[in-house]
């Protein structure tokens, strides 16, 4: 009785929230084990600032030459893998259920390896965050849900007025124009005084980055006092990926 129950209540789920990979269409679940292996790994051979392809692990002439605030970039996967499709679903297609299967993709090697003190999201303009019910901060939430030994604060940066999404700028000088003056340290709410960031190792959290909105975030920090700053995103787009 119990287990004929439990059937059809598995069945009637799966009707209501039917499983199949975002990517592929599998059916089982929302991102299939086939889908994850074949997505690709940001490779060690990358600029250890913005990921730009390089012949051995290093930096760029490109952040050598603009002197870059950020000082590493993690990231766990390429954007255009199936990786990248889950995020896109995951944000445009509202599909919450992958916020956990995300979180857990999620490599926490490089904030471990950081030695950052506080781990800070990078904040979404609130009118996103109404318009879309999606906020990246659900990443963070599971990355902090983990227990890694660190202090994840969020309201550190806010937003200082909303942007195109960095992904759908067309050159890298769109983005830059587009980010000056986006973020500011948070002041006057409880736990995000400008003092929170003096001095500290502080690694950003997001879900895609093509690094143009890490580098603002972090001159911004850096300006406030922070002593380091990294970002650690799930997916990486280099900017010589866009065309
Ligand atoms: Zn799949
Ligand atoms: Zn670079």
């Amino acid at each position: 009785m119990i287990a004929s129950f439990k059937g059809f209540a598995s069945y009637a789920l799966n009707l209501a929230f039917p499983s199949s990979c975002v990517h592929c269409g599998r059916e089982g679940e929302l991102l299939c084990h086939t889908c994850i292996a074949e997505s690709t790994a940001v490779p060690a051979n990358v600029c250890r600032k913005c990921a730009e392809s390089l012949t051995k692990a290093g930096t760029c002439a490109r952040c050598i030459a603009e002197r870059s605030s950020l000082d590493r970039l993690y990231g766990s996967y390429m954007y255009d893998s199936p990786v990248g499709s889950a995020i896109k679903a995951f944000k445009f297609d509202d599909i919450r259920a992958l916020g956990p299967v995300l979180g857990s993709l999620f490599n926490t090697e490089g904030l471990l390896r950081s030695e950052a003190d506080l781990v800070v999201p990078v904040p979404l303009h609130s009118s996103r965050v109404r318009s879309r019910g999606y906020n990246q901060s659900e990443l963070f939430r599971q990355l902090s849900a983990r227990r890694l030994g660190v202090d994840f604060l969020s309201g550190v940066l806010i937003r200082a007025h909303s942007t195109v999404p960095q992904t759908e700028q067309p050159t890298a000088v769109a983005r830059q124009r587009s980010l000056a003056g986006a973020f500011e340290v948070g002041s006057g709410k409880p736990g995000s005084a400008a003092g929170d960031v003096v001095g500290r190792w502080i690694l950003l959290v997001d879900d895609v980055t093509t690094g143009s909105t890490a580098k603002s975030c972090a001159s911004v920090l850096k300006s406030a006092g922070a002593d380091w700053v990294g970002v650690a995103a799930l997916a990486v787009q280099p900017i010589g990926g866009f065309k």
